[in-house]
């Protein structure tokens, strides 16, 4: 089974370096139209400079066709440009990877709110911003496919990140939001959390693990989820070569009567609350008023 990216057109956001440009370079050899978005700054989100045009030169080298974008996603004006720029080069906008991302990693205590408002606004707002930028035009195409970025850091929790997990996990509940309002228009919408050698892990990875995550091995869970055939809804993580789905769950409501719905009553009950069996992966937020609902019904036979 070969996967093909003929007559798409798709948006790379930070696909300047590291893991988008690895996603750009290979969706242009399957056949997409790339717009390679970068502004083109350092780690932290500071400067400017032409990545994003030296991405291109690589696509169309290898005999691929790219446009170069250095707008940056913070500014919605520009992302609504951007997609009105690739509307009227190649006639609409197909596929959408949100991967453009900073690091401005301190413990919370010493993180300033402007580093937590910055790597907020360029990670969720961000994505946010040149999502529904390119949205109307997925609905009235009957036709989207839209890649968040996500970390084990939004999923999981990791020192010193308190900004970028916020900003992290808060893309996979705009994810799973747009899933179900895209549905009706054939979008689908996932997200994914890699893990990569690049500049944002350089001094993080030891060297052995720098090579041994190299981003190449990311990009078949990239593309797979804009893909034709894509799931929708769907967290996967990849790195290395290791590949995995991770899934927001519940488990089973304890129903307590009455006389016990108290402080200590809940105190009492919670090792069955927070007991880690049965466990369910509700597919929208209504799913858990009906899981309460039903653990009524089974201690009362109400409802
Ligand atoms: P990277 O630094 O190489 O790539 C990020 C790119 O985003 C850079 O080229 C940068 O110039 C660009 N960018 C930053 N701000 C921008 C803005 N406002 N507008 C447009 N472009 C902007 O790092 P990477 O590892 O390739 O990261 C890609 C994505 O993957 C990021 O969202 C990152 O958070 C995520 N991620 C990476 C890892 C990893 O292990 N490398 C792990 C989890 C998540």
């Amino acid at each position: 089974m070969s996967i093909s990216f003929k007559d798409k057109v798709a948006i790379v956001t930070g696909a300047g370096g590291g893991l988008g440009r690895e996603y750009a370079l290979e969706l242009a050899r399957r056949g997409a139209r790339v717009v390679v978005n970068d502004l083109g700054g350092s780690r932290d989100g500071t400067g400017h400079s032409d990545m994003a045009l030296q991405v291109v030169e690589e696509i169309e080298k290898a005999g691929g066709e790219a446009v170069s974008n250095g707008a940056s996603v913070t500014e919605y004006d520009q992302m609504e440009k951007m997609v009105a720029d690739a509307k009227q080069k190649w006639g609409g906008v197909h596929i959408l990877i949100n991967n453009a991302g900073v690091l401005r990693d301190k413990t919370f205590a010493k993180m300033e709110p402007e580093d937590f408002e910055f790597v907020v606004k360029v990670h969720l707002l961000g994505s946010a911003y040149a999502s529904k930028a390119c949205w109307e035009t997925m609905r009235e195409q009957s036709y989207g496919r839209i890649l968040m970025t996500a970390s084990s850091t939004g999923l999981f929790g990791n020192f010193g990140q308190a900004n970028y997990g916020a900003a992290k996990l808060g893309l996979v509940g705009l994810a799973k939001t747009l899933q179900l309002e895209g549905a009706k228009y054939n979008i689908k919408v996932n997200s994914l959390a890699p893990v990569a050698g690049t500049r944002m892990t350089e001094d993080l990875f030891p060297e052995e693990a720098f090579k041994l995550f190299d981003p190449v091995n990311v990009v078949p869970a990239a593309l797979y989820l804009v893909s034709e055939d894509a799931p929708s809804n769907a967290i996967v993580g990849a790195g290395a070569g290791g590949y995995h789905s991770a899934w927001v769950e519940m488990n089973e409501a304890v129903w307590l009567p009455e006389g016990e719905r108290t402080v200590e009553g809940f105190a009492a009950n919670w090792a069955k609350i927070s007991e880690e069996s049965n466990l369910h992966a509700p597919q929208s937020g209504a799913e858990q008023s009906g899981a309460i609902l039903q653990a009524m019904q089974k201690v009362t036979g109400t409802g």
